[in-house]
């Protein structure tokens, strides 16, 4: 019976990635593949897969989804054993929703293999827990992007609202509107932010506040961007670590 793999490849780095998603993905015929830090070393699990960039960064041309869904049921179909690698975990922001549904549909198996969210690896990097006892319970997940035909604009916002660590994925361009808008609907302007850029990899790590970036925004950034935001990020180390060679930028509110 033909299988379709999605695979959780974690925030970019292969180190990041579990044992089972190694394995999987070492056994693939063909490889479908987001955008990933860093692709050459996860070439390296299957050398002789063939490996097609299906990859879509905001605001560059973008592979159709529905051209992906038809890909991974036509691939299985001719026996080969496919797997569609995703950034960090498949189940968050990442329209496996419809692949499954495709497959599903065709009568193609589905096998789901987690993986580390940018959220939690940027947490990591951070040295700091999205959680934390007396001072965050509450952790979401959410972004402001809204895709064509979506008309919930503020459903991010009043998700914000109501968690004290709040991580926004796909926010990097849109971050002085994102913190204007919070601050507007009642999140304290001192509330700790951190911006962390290609998690897993190279990138900017820095720390500010709600109000300096509705402010001053972000400069543009080309890695994938996260903003964690809370009284829990006051405790994030930017620091320079040794295992990344990052620069580190701390900005004064
Ligand atoms: N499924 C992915 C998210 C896909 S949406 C996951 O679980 O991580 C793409 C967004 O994820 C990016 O715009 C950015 O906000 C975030 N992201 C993905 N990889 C990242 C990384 N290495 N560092 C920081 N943010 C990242």
């Amino acid at each position: 019976m033909s299988v379709v793999t999605l695979i959780g490849a974690g925030p970019g780095d292969p180190e990041l990635m579990t044992r089972q998603a190694w394995r999987l993905l070492g056994e693939a015929d063909v490889v479908l593949h987001d955008a990933l830090i860093n692709l050459p070393a996860m070439r390296e699990a299957a050398p002789n897969a063939s490996w097609l960039s299906v990859g879509k960064r905001a605001g560059k041309t973008s592979v159709d989804q529905a051209f992906i869904c038809r890909a991974l049921v036509g691939y299985a179909r001719q026996g080969m054993r496919v797997v569609r690698l995703k950034g960090g975990d498949p189940s968050l922001f990442g329209r496996a929703t419809e692949e499954i549904a495709a497959c599903r549909a065709a009568g193609v198996a589905v096998q789901v293999v987690p993986g580390v969210t940018a959220a939690c690896a940027a947490a990591a990097e951070l040295q700091a827990s999205l959680t934390q006892r007396g001072v965050s319970r509450s952790v979401v997940f959410v972004t402001a992007r809204i895709g064509r035909g979506e008309s919930a604009e503020t459903e991010w916002l009043q998700a914000s609202m109501a968690a004290e660590t709040v991580v926004v994925y796909m926010g990097g361009g849109q971050a002085q509107a994102i913190a204007q808008r919070l601050i507007e609907a009642g999140k304290d302007a001192l509330t700790p932010v951190c911006v962390v850029e290609n998690a897993g990899g190279t990138g900017v790590r820095l720390q500010t506040t709600l109000l300096q970036l509705a402010r001053c925004g972000l400069p543009a950034l080309p890695g994938p961007v996260c903003l964690l935001i809370g009284a829990a990020m006051s405790e994030a180390a930017i620091v320079d670590n040794p295992l990344v060679q990052n620069e580190p930028v701390v900005v004064q509110s």
